[in-house]
C-alpha cells in the first residue's frame, strides 16, 4: 500500500482540505506517512495568501526534490491548493521533479492520479480546471475508522473537535486578496447535507463543530437567490432540511438557517464558525447569539483597517461605525463574548493617519486577539498596482507598533479571567508540554491544566489561576457541595 504525506501551509480551509484529501486516500487504501522520509507520495497543500507562504513552500519541494531524487527517484511529488490553482503548469515548467499540480476544485480527484502516477500510466497530471459541484467533495474525515489504518499501527484517539466545510470561494473581490482567483466564485453546500455530515461526527464523538467558509454570511445567498438562479436556467435551490418547518424563511439568511439546522443535533455541545465578513453581518445572525446556547460566545470578524478611507480602497464594502455597531450588538447579545480579528498594515496608501485611526479602533474595541499582516503584494489584485505601495520597513514599524497595543489589550482581557471560574472542553495534551491538558473556553481561550487522558472530550469547570501570553492556566474546580 502506498504511503503519503500531506505538507499545509495557511488556514483552516487548507487544514480542513488537507485532512479530507487523507481521508479518502485512505479509504482507497493508502496509509498515511508518519514523515516525509517514509512516504512514496508527498503532497504540499499550499497558499498564496502572502508571498512568504508562496515561497516556503516552493523552497520546501527544491528540498524535497533534490532528496528525494538521489536517494527514492519514484517518490510522487506534488503541489496543491491556492498556489498550485494560480500557477498550474507553470510549477512544473519551474520544477520539473514535480509530477501532480491539483487546484482547488480537484482535491476528490487526487487518489485516481496518484494511481495513475505511481503505476506509470501517466508522466504528469496538471488539472485546474473549474469543477460544479466541487464544493460538496470535501466531506472526509480522519476519524477513528480509517485513521485506524495508519502506516505505523498507531490508532490516534477520536477527536473532540472537528471543522466542516460548508462552502467554497468568495465573491467579495477585496482588492489585497487572491482567494476569489484561487478559490472561485461562492459556491455553498446544501443544509441537509452538511446537517447529515455533522451528524456523523457527533456519532463518533465530535462535541464542537466549526463550520468553515471563506466567506461564511454569504453562505446560500447565491444558490437560494431567485436571480441568480433565473441566470443559470435552474430553479432557487431550498437550503432547508426537510425536518425543519419547510416554508422558506424571510427573515433569516441561509447561514442562520444552518445555524438553527445544526445546532438541532443531539449530542454537539458547541457550534463555531469562521470567517463572516462585516457587510453581511444581519441582524438575525447577532439574534441567533442571543438564541442558540450551543453557539459559543466568540466571534472572529475580520476588519482589517480602522480608517474608513483604507476600507474604501481594499473594496471592504463597510465601515468603521458599521463594524463597531456589530461588535456593540453582539456584546449586548452575549456580554462575555471574545472577539478576534485580522489587521492588514501598511496597505497601498495608508497614511500614518490611517494607521493611527487603526491604532484607535483597536483601543475602542479592545480585541481579545487579533491576527496582523503586513501587507503582502499579490499578484493580479489590484492593490498590487495601487499608487502609494508602503515601504517595508514602515510596513514592519507599523506591524510592531499595532502588537504592542493588541497584546497590551489582549494581556488585561485575558488577567481579568484569573480567579474565575469557566467551562473548557478538554481537547487533549498540551502541545508545547503533552504532560498537561488543554482545553478551550467558550469564548475561545486555550487554557492548561493538570489533567489526564481521561478528560479528553469533557465539558468541565476550571479555576483559572494564571494568565499568560494568550494562554490560560488553570486548575479543575472542585465542586463544594
Ligand atoms: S472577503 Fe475579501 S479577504 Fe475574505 S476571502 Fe473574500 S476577497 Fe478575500
Amino acid at each position: 500500500m502506498p504511503s503519503v504525506y500531506i505538507k499545509t501551509y495557511g488556514c483552516q480551509m487548507n487544514e480542513r482540505d488537507s485532512e479530507a484529501v487523507a481521508a479518502q486516500l485512505v479509504a482507497k487504501g493508502y496509509t498515511l506517512a508518519p514523515s516525509e522520509a517514509q512516504a512514496d507520495v508527498i503532497l504540499l497543500n499550499t497558499c498564496s495568501v502572502r508571498d512568504f507562504a508562496e515561497q516556503k513552500a516552493l523552497n520546501k519541494m527544491v528540498n524535497l526534490a533534490a532528496e528525494t531524487r538521489r536517494t527514492r527517484p519514484d517518490v510522487v511529488l506534488g503541489f496543491m491548493g491556492c498556489m498550485a490553482q494560480s500557477r498550474g503548469q507553470e510549477l512544473i515548467d519551474r520544477l520539473p521533479d514535480v509530477d501532480l499540480v491539483l487546484g482547488t476544485q480537484k482535491f476528490h480527484r487526487a487518489a485516481d492520479y496518484l494511481d495513475a502516477l505511481l503505476a506509470g500510466r501517466r508522466e504528469k497530471i496538471v488539472d485546474v480546471a473549474a469543477e460544479p459541484g466541487s464544493e460538496a467533495t470535501i466531506r472526509e474525515h480522519l476519524l477513528y475508522g480509517n485513521a485506524a489504518k495508519n502506516g505505523d499501527g498507531h490508532r490516534p484517539p477520536l477527536p473532540v473537535t472537528a471543522f466542516v466545510s460548508i462552502m467554497q470561494g468568495c465573491n467579495q473581490y477585496c482588492t489585497f486578496c487572491i482567494v476569489p482567483y484561487t478559490r472561485g466564485e461562492e459556491r455553498s453546500r446544501g443544509i441537509p447535507d452538511l446537517v447529515a455530515e455533522c451528524r456523523q461526527l457527533v456519532s463518533q464523538g465530535v462535541k464542537e463543530i466549526t463550520l468553515l467558509g471563506q466567506i461564511v454570511t454569504s453562505y446560500g445567498k447565491r444558490e437560494g437567490s431567485s436571480r441568480e438562479a433565473k441566470a443559470e436556467g435552474r430553479e432557487p435551490e431550498n437550503f432547508l432540511p426537510s425536518t425543519l418547518d419547510p416554508r422558506p424563511s424571510t427573515s433569516k439568511s441561509p447561514f442562520v438557517q444552518l445555524l438553527d439546522a445544526v445546532h438541532e443535533i443531539e449530542g454537539l455541545e458547541r457550534i463555531r464558525f469562521t470567517s463572516p465578513h462585516p457587510k453581511g453581518y444581519g441582524d438575525d445572525l447577532i439574534e441567533a447569539y442571543a438564541r442558540l446556547p450551543k453557539l459559543v460566545e466568540s466571534a472572529h470578524l475580520p476588519v482589517q483597517s480602522g480608517s474608513d478611507r483604507v476600507l474604501k480602497l481594499m473594496h471592504r464594502g463597510y465601515t468603521r461605525a458599521r463594524y463597531v455597531g456589530i461588535i456593540d450588538k453582539l456584546r449586548r447579545a452575549r456580554p462575555e463574548i471574545g472577539i478576534s480579528t485580522d489587521i492588514i498594515v501598511g496597505f497601498p496608501g495608508e497614511t500614518e493617519d490611517d494607521f493611527e485611526q487603526t491604532l484607535s479602533l483597536a483601543r475602542e474595541v479592545e480585541f481579545d486577539q487579533a491576527y496582523i499582516f503586513k501587507y503582502s503584494q499579490r499578484r493580479d489584485t489590484p492593490a498590487a498596482e495601487m499608487p502609494g505601495q508602503v515601504p517595508q520597513k514602515i510596513r514592519e514599524e507599523r506591524n510592531q507598533r499595532l502588537l504592542e497595543v493588541i497584546n497590551e489589550i489582549g494581556r488585561r482581557r485575558y488577567d481579568a479571567f484569573v480567579g474565575r471560574r469557566t467551562q473548557i472542553l478538554v481537547e487533549g495534551p498540551s502541545k508545547k508540554n503533552p504532560a498537561r491538558m488543554t482545553g478551550r473556553t467558550r469564548c475561545n481561550k486555550i487554557v492548561v491544566f493538570d489533567g489526564s487522558e481521561r478528560h479528553r472530550g469533557q465539558l468541565m469547570d476550571v479555576k483559572i489561576t494564571r494568565a499568560g501570553s494568550f494562554t490560560l492556566y488553570g486548575d479543575p474546580a472542585i465542586v463544594n457541595l
